[in-house]
């Protein structure tokens, strides 16, 4: 059986200390073992990104890019392997692990056009025989935290651009399924990365910590749940660090009487249950306006639902995978139990779906429940499961309020008819990602990707525009080379 070690200075390292299982949660079954870094191990991997830093930061960014352009081709041409990887160790299904690589090779896209991202601005005479440019500097070691829902796209939202940018890397992913993050980050050195530029550590709160308090670390991005990205951005931000740390979500659709419910239906469907609810943007509340329109969408969800297939990931007739862990699955079905407790309805139940050859996996099948409440729990916490809740409301202006009052604010969407609706909503939702007819409105690589309220702590948002300024610092420089025509004497004030 495997143990996954680290990356470090261009060499997978052994050293020895504690492991953790990994399991196939398809099955059940342990498929391996992962190193957890002690301290030291991440202070080896800082110390050789550090180190690698002078010369990488004079690498001109043609040349960076062009690692990234043989790194696209390499990801496509392992493409079935990697989305096997993850289908094994995360239990999505190979068609969706196919997917969340295409929207991480998209960010590597992006990063290829460094040198045009990086050119900065320049402004001649702004004074007599004065110019004046900025330019954007990289950092020095950056250090990205990853959750396990998208082990290769969401690293992929952060270190491309940061080494594009000319920083150094460490990398610290989910220890519950690192395998596809590590050999994709060994496809980067085989696109020709200099040693010691991109470094792995597996771990977990140890080496984190680590990250957060040593100050040879520039700036930490991190995505994972709420509790730890308050828990980053204070840490790291107390040690004078730069920091974006997304949190978690309870997405909300609006649902409007006037609304396609069959295209409706189709697309929550997607959206509530693909990746088994695994998705930062999954969207785990429609919001009914008015009973008429809530009595259609569950009868619509019911009828659609009935064709739901749940199972191991390397079937591709199957529409989604079993949950992480034992543990996370129990997880869910307690909060499909506690809504029932509390008085709403379980109209379609996933609490025991029969998978052929999956009987140990962590399986919960598509659950729909009517009758939802603010006040239960069910609404209150993101679930992080295969579970639809239905809230009904009676304006569109109370099914905002609803969202504007929810500590989250990732994504959220309005299916209607009315562009004036639509419009006014755009226009007034306190949520970072808005979609109108569209579910998931996850940005594409050249926009970037950000909730508000409690689903982001920091300035910046991922990836795009944005994460060219997170990883750069601007420098301003203004130039004068005096001739004997512009001697003046000492001037006091500043000039009129
Ligand atoms: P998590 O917060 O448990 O773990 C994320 C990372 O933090 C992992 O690398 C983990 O090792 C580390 N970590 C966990 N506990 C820690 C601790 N006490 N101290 C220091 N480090 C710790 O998240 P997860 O379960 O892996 O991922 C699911 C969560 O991530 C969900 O809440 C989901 O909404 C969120 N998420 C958000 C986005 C986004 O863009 N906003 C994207 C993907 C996932």
């Amino acid at each position: 059986m495997k143990t996954l070690g680290h990356l470090i200075n261009g060499n997978i390292d052994h050293s020895e200390g504690r492991t953790q299982d990994i399991f196939n949660p398809s099955t059940g079954e342990v498929g391996g073992q992962v190193r957890l870094a002690s301290k030291a191990t991440v202070e080896e991997a800082i110390a050789a990104a550090e180190a690698a830093f002078p010369e990488w930061r004079n690498t001109p960014p043609i040349k960076r890019s062009r690692v990234m352009f043989r790194f696209k081709q390499l990801l496509e041409e392992h493409s079935d392997e990697i989305a096997r990887l993850i289908g094994q160790e995360h239990g999505k299904i190979c068609h969706d692990a196919l997917g969340e690589l295409q929207r991480g090779i998209e960010n590597v896209e992006y990063a290829c056009s460094a040198p045009e991202l990086l050119k900065g601005e320049h402004s001649r005479n702004t004074g007599p025989g004065i110019d004046s440019w900025s330019e954007f500097q990289p950092l020095g070691v950056v250090a990205g935290i990853t959750p396990f829902n998208f082990p290769a796209m969401v690293p992929l939202w952060m270190y491309p651009m940061a080494i594009a940018c000319g920083n150094t890397f460490v990398l610290k992913p989910s220890e519950r399924d690192p395998t596809s993050t590590l050999f994709i980050a060994e496809l980067l050195m085989e696109a020709g990365l200099p040693a010691g530029v991109m470094n792995v550590v597996n771990g977990d709160k140890e080496a984190v910590d680590t990250l957060l308090d040593d100050p040879r670390i520039q700036a930490v991005s991190f995505v994972g749940s709420t509790p730890i990205a308050e828990y980053i951005y204070s840490r790291a931000a107390a040690n004078g660090k730069r920091c974006q740390a997304l949190g978690g979500a309870k997405n909300h659709a609006i649902v409007m009487p006037d609304a396609d419910m069959e295209y409706v239906a189709n697309s929550l469907n997607g959206a509530a249950f693909g990746s088994s609810g695994e998705r930062c943007m999954a969207l785990s509340v429609a919001v009914a306006v008015g009973d008429d329109a809530a009595d259609k969408l569950i009868a619509q969800m019911k009828q659609q639902m009935e064709g739901l297939k749940v199972g191991i990931y390397s079937d591709k007739g199957n529409d989604f995978g079993p949950l992480i862990t034992a543990a996370h699955r129990d997880k869910v079905v307690g909060y499909i139990d506690s809504a029932e407790q509390q008085g709403a309805t379980v109209v379609v139940d996933g609490r025991n779906p029969q998978v052929e050859g999956g009987e140990n996996g962590f399986f919960v099948g598509g659950t729909l429940i009517d009758g939802v409440t603010p006040e239960m729990t069910c609404y209150q916490e993101e679930i992080f499961g295969p579970v639809l809740l239905v809230v009904r409301a009676d304006s569109m202006e109370a099914a905002m309020q609803l969202i504007n009052d929810h500590e989250y604010g990732n994504g959220t969407c309005i299916y209607t008819r009315d562009g004036e609706a639509a419009r006014y909503f755009s226009d007034h939702i306190q949520v970072g990602m808005v979609g109108i007819n569209v579910p998931l409105p996850v940005p594409v690589a050249y926009h970037s990707f950000g909730g508000w309220k409690r689903s982001l702590f920091g300035d910046l948002s991922a990836y795009g525009p944005d994460a060219v300024r997170f990883y750069t610092r601007r420098k301003t420089i203004t130039q004068r080379w005096p001739s004997a025509g512009l001697r003046e004497g000492a001037q006091f004030a500043f000039p009129s």
